[in-house]
């Protein structure tokens, strides 16, 4: 699988191209605050893990960003690993949980005050989705079409059509499910 060496060194990299922007959002915020709310964590927890990415690497990216963030590694290996451990299927009942699917996470709770969990092309209003698509750097037909999509409702096909604007040929054949199937279908494509 593509995630098996992926270092968390690499996932900043990782994120420019080949996230869909729920998980680029999320990373980011994360980046910048050192923190996320529950709902977040697990979002993008379960995303790493569907990525391939092994549970020492994710406890070093959690623990790496919630330090710098003023936590210390007592109160973090107390209080957060655990989760990160239960994401794993190492805790708790021991089931191995799944990454979210599309449908879940457009249909999860609205993001409230710093949560930053969901999609984007549902949870944010049109200027923040904007911004959001400046920084993609894709043509104003591409920006608009994606617009034009998210008021009407259909998120998936919005995210298929930042898919096809970032990527030199097209993918994601048989429409978008899934948030780790964007991140693969990217990587194969970029890769190959
Ligand atoms: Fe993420 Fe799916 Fe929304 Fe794309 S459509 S941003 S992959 S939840």
């Amino acid at each position: 699988a593509v995630g098996d060496k992926i270092t968390c060194d690499m996932l900043d990299q990782l994120s420019l191209r080949s996230y869909p922007l729920c998980m680029q959002t999320l990373h980011n915020h994360i980046k910048v605050k050192h923190h996320a709310k529950h709902e977040g964590r697990m979002q993008y927890g379960l995303f790493l893990k569907g990525m391939g990415v092994s549970l020492e690497e994710s406890l070093k990216y959690w623990r790496t960003q919630f330090c710098k963030g003023g936590i210390d590694t007592e109160k973090f290996d107390k209080t957060y690993a655990y989760n990160v451990r239960h994401n794993y299927g190492k805790e708790g009942k021991r089931a191995d949980y799944s990454p979210f699917s599309c449908l879940k996470i457009i249909s999860s709770s609205e993001p409230k005050g710093d949560e930053c969990h969901g999609c984007p092309y549902k949870h944010s209003d049109e200027l923040s989705l904007r911004h959001l698509l400046e920084k993609r750097k894709i043509s104003a037909e591409a920006t608009e079409e994606i617009l034009g999509l998210k008021r009407q409702g259909h998120y998936q096909v919005a995210c298929m059509s930042l898919f096809k604007a970032t990527h030199p040929k097209e993918g994601l054949h048989g429409g978008l499910q899934h948030p780790n199937q964007y991140f693969e279908e990217s990587q194969t494509i970029l890769s190959g």
